[in-house]
């Protein structure tokens, strides 16, 4: 009897736990399952925060990409070139073509700095750099260990980006090491962002704007960046705002992998993949599914919503191959630990329709929601070897659903 071919195309966070997920769930002489990368590095990307302050080594986030997968996951060390569509198929980057009977987009954000005019012109990785790849994250530890001043901008060129935290987190850090260091003082610290406030939510972003105050960490809203300079130093809007730095700590615009240029009916015209919002199949074709940050959902792109979308997902691709109706049971979940420096982290919890709320996670016996607290931090810090040993293998964490659920959480009275 031929297998079913199941591609997962991507081997970083959504793909690799999908691929294992789905090895789990079917019969191995029902399906056989494929997943395509390009290297065998599998980054773990919230590492990258801690790299430029010294907090963690490259070494300690990378590790080999094909050893996260079940032994019977078939490994595909290649790039992929594009997707045939009307004729099932994947091409790859050695001529070979991998045809299947369901598809399952997983190639996340790809970062495009060369779309910010001048950016990776003069004085990138010198003066202005991204902490958004193991490359940056080290370059820029080197160039914070030879900072002794100055202005330090820290910006993000557009939305959607991977997680949106993530520069917030970098400049409550920075604070912090600048005043381990003992330079704080001789350093103007600036937060540069196209958003109306210093975060997507409003809640959430009053309160990360008020702890930006706090630290003395100037906000610059409504700020689209168009132009890096970095000879002289400057980071320019498109409505003629000037911001001088002595050094840029930037995450690059985002789009969808290159190749979903070239596969006519996939992508949007941003590289995302147009995706059901409740049950993660391709609005492309019914055998296609997607998840992570390849998708164009409006939730957060981060590693939380894939973990969560694909519980839903590797259900909704056996309810597929069984020939079922799928279930729209994906809320839009996301949470993210925001590290907000000296130990401390936050944590927040939505989903589509709901705001962060606060209260405790997962339940009113756990961690403080929309609150700075110790616990938060380690949290953050002991995820970790959470992702590798239990997120990417595939396993349940008890207690802990992909739907949002309202149990800690203190819902406001209606007015
Ligand atoms: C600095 C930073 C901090 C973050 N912090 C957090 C956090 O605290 N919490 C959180 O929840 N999330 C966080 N994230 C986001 C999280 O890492 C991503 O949302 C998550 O990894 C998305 O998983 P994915 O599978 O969609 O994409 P990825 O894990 O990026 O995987 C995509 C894979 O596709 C492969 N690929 C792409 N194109 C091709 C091609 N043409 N051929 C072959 N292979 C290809 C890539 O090599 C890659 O391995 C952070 C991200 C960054 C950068």
């Amino acid at each position: 009897m031929t297998r079913l071919q199941i591609v997962v195309l991507g081997g970083g966070t959504g793909g690799t736990m999908i691929a294992n997920r789905l090895q789990r769930r079917l019969d191995a002489d029902q399906a056989e399952i494929h997943v395509v990368d390009r290297d065998d590095r599998h980054v773990y990307q919230p590492g990258l925060l801690f790299v430029p302050f010294g907090l963690a080594e490259l070494s300690q986030i990378v590790r080999p990409r094909g050893r996260q997968l079940h032994r019977d996951v078939v490994y595909h060390q290649e790039e992929i070139t594009s997707v045939a569509l009307e004729r099932d198929e994947v091409l790859l980057g050695d001529g070979s073509t991998l045809p299947y009977d369901v598809l399952v987009v997983a190639t996340g954000a790809r970062l495009q700095p060369e779309e910010t005019e001048g950016l990776t012109g003069e004085g990138w990785n010198e003066r202005a750099f991204t902490f958004y790849t193991p490359h940056g994250a080290a370059e820029l530890c080197a160039a914070l260990e030879r900072f002794d001043g100055g202005r330090l901008v820290v910006n993000l060129i557009d939305m959607p980006i991977k997680c949106p935290v993530a520069p917030l987190e970098f400049a409550f850090l920075a604070d912090w090491y600048l005043r381990e260091r003992g330079i704080r003082d001789r350093t103007d610290l600036v937060y540069a962002t196209p958003l109306d406030g210093a975060f997507t939510k409003p809640v959430a972003s009053k309160l990360l704007g008020s702890l930006l105050a706090e630290k003395d960490i100037e906000l610059v809203t409504e700020f689209n960046a168009g132009q890096v300079d970095g000879a002289a130093g400057t980071l320019t809007s498109f409505d003629g705002r000037s911001l001088d730095f002595d050094l840029l700590a930037t995450v690059p615009a985002h789009g969808g992998a290159a190749y979903l240029d070239r596969s006519p009916g996939l992508g949007d015209a941003l590289g995302f993949v147009a995706t059901n919002r409740r049950t993660l199949q391709s609005e492309a074709r019914p055998n296609v599914f997607a998840l992570g940050d390849a998708t164009d959902l409006p939730t957060s792109k981060a590693g939380s919503v894939t973990h969560f979308e694909a519980e839903v997902l590797a259900h909704n691709v056996a309810r597929y191959l069984a020939g079922g109706e799928l279930t729209e049971t994906y809320d839009g979940h996301a949470n993210c630990f925001v590290e907000t420096g000296f130990h401390k982290a936050l944590l927040i919890d939505f989903n589509y329709d709901t705001e962060p709320l606060p209260g405790h996670y997962p339940t009113v016996f756990g961690l403080p929601l929309l609150r700075e607290s110790r616990v938060n931090h380690f949290g953050k810090l002991g995820f970790q070897w959470l992702y590798w040993h239990a997120l990417l293998p595939g396993r349940d964490i008890p207690g802990i659903r992909p739907a949002m659920s309202m149990r800690g959480k203190q819902v406001p009275s209606p007015s």
